[in-house]
């Protein structure tokens, strides 16, 4: 098939040969002061082993940060979102907006939230206590 010759015995190299070519050839780049070019893809090679390494810790970390867990603040279902997300309870279907303290009712602007803190029957009036929440933090 191919004629004898130096090129037909180069061919026939397998295992170490081709890893011996290999270092013959990173040694005859260097010594023709390509030793940057080497480097650059020895640097590459290793960034390519790295990165997806370093995305997944970066994604721990980012994961670990902007994963709030908490719960419903209308009906207490346990929730775990991502921070500045904005969700609706499968329970409740409440709109919720996620913050880093937390689960908090994503009420459009001017809502004013009161919450019945204290109903007393005396005699035969009634009286409701009322207090009015702060507004959600918006910080978006
Ligand atoms: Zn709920």
């Amino acid at each position: 098939m191919y004629p004898q010759g130096s090129n037909n015995i180069q061919l026939n190299f397998s295992g170490l040969g081709c890893w011996l070519t290999v270092i013959g050839l990173v040694w005859l780049l260097g010594a023709a002061g390509l030793g940057w070019l080497v480097k650059s893809i020895a640097l590459l090679f290793v960034l390519l082993l790295i990165a997806p390494i370093a995305a997944f810790f970066g994604f721990r970390w980012w994961l670990n940060r902007n994963l709030i867990e908490g719960t419903c603040p209308v009906c207490q279902t346990p929730l775990t979102g991502l921070n500045q997300m904005t969700t609706a309870c499968p329970n409740c279907q409440t709109p919720l907006q996620v913050t880093r303290d937390g689960f908090q009712r994503d009420t459009p602007e001017g809502t004013v939230e009161v919450s019945a803190v204290d109903i007393t029957e005396d005699g035969e009036a009634t009286t409701v206590t009322v207090e009015v929440l702060p507004p959600v933090e918006d910080d978006r």
